[in-house]
């Protein structure tokens, strides 16, 4: 929220509960003495109005009997204060709504986003002037709620709202009250499959009646020492490749070499990556699972790694070929994506 619109959003609120703007004579009233109240503590205290609307509460105690700023928060009957707690008023009721609609951190994000920096750090103050409200004790008291991914902690969902915009955070300073933030790279939004396709070299095929219903288990969870994650099943991925005829799906040209089993070395891959906060998501919307034969594709090494490791335009280039065959597939089994949705989830995320 800008400084512009938490101004209008106050005088409207005062004029919600009756305050003038004008006497009957004409004369500035009530919404405008308050107004230019809050104006002047911001004067004082060096901030903005989202600056103030940070940390109001420390600012109404310094302000009040027995603070600092006692006396000027008395002038004129009391209007600084009372101001103060009219602006207070405010910013509760506009933290509050934005919990029920949104997320409360999505500002943060949004923030980041914008900024576009591969490194961005942030004093507390600076956060909470973005946010609007105070950071919650928990953030400033440890590092808990700062840190990793948010997989790893289904209850903080501030982590969720920077990771689902590009980011993490780096390291958190409590004591100098500074939080850096670090953009994701693609260790973070996709799934490191390459130890796996041993297993799904050595795995058999799933039988006939259970391979069109593989998209309707639940989800299978494993502990490792990165946290939670979801227990992928390589008979799933070695009968897409046996589907596949183990042919590479970007490019049926792609050559490899026979394994010892007589067929083409190919490797199996989540067209839509099977991270945890993935695969939750797909089970809450669609009750889908995306460890699915529709979900993995077929491909060569070589594409593999490119959809890994390329760059934006070489990985765009596979996920698209891919996406050409696999999104309908996807679509049959319930779990409809479009190719931009795709793209989205291996690229880090931009403010549009
Ligand atoms: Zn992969
Ligand atoms: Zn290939």
């Amino acid at each position: 929220m800008t400084n512009e619109i938490l101004k209008e959003k106050f005088e409207e609120f005062l004029d919600g509960q009756g305050m003038k703007h004008r006497t009957p004579s004409g004369q500035p009233s009530t919404i405008y003495a308050y107004r230019n109240s809050v104006q002047n503590v911001c004067k004082r205290e060096g901030t903005d109005w989202q600056g103030l609307a940070g940390q109001i509460s420390t600012i109404i105690q310094k302000y009040e009997t027995g603070g600092a700023e006692e006396a000027f928060g008395a002038k004129s009957k009391h209007t600084v204060v009372n101001a103060l707690k009219q602006f207070q008023k405010l910013v509760d009721e506009l933290s509050s709504t934005t919990e029920q609609s949104t997320s409360k951190y999505e500002l943060l994000g949004q923030y980041l986003a914008n900024k576009g920096q591969e490194k961005i750090t942030m004093i507390f103050e600076e956060i909470e002037s973005v946010l609007g409200f105070p950071l919650p004790y928990y953030l400033r008291s440890n590092t808990a709620g700062w840190y990793g991914k948010p997989e790893n902690s289904p209850t903080h969902k501030q982590k969720e709202i920077w990771y689902n915009y590009g980011y993490r955070v780096e390291s958190v300073d409590l004591t100098r009250k500074t939080a850096i933030f670090i953009m994701l790279d693609s260790k973070d939004l996709i799934d490191n499959d390459f130890d796996e396709q041993d297993e799904i070299q050595e795995a058999e095929l799933l039988e006939s009646k259970v391979k069109n219903d593989t998209a309707d288990r639940s989800l299978n969870y494993q502990e490792s020492k990165v946290g939670k994650s979801i227990r992928k099943d390589p008979r799933i991925s070695k009968t897409a490749l046996h589907e596949a005829q183990y042919k590479c799906e970007a490019d049926h040209s792609h050559e490899t070499f026979d394994t010892a089993r007589g067929v083409a070395y190919m490797e199996g891959h989540h067209l839509i990556p099977c991270t945890l906060t993935n695969a939750e998501f797909f089970k809450k919307k669609f009750d889908k699972n995306i460890d699915c034969v529709e979900n993995i594709v077929c491909i060569c090494p070589n594409c593999h790694r490119a959809i890994h490791f390329g760059n934006k335009e070489t990985r765009e280039d596979r996920l698209r070929k891919l996406y050409a065959i696999q999104g309908s597939k996807l679509a049959e089994v319930g779990i409809p994506i479009s190719e931009d949705e795709l793209l989205e989830l291996y690229i880090k995320r931009r403010a549009t």
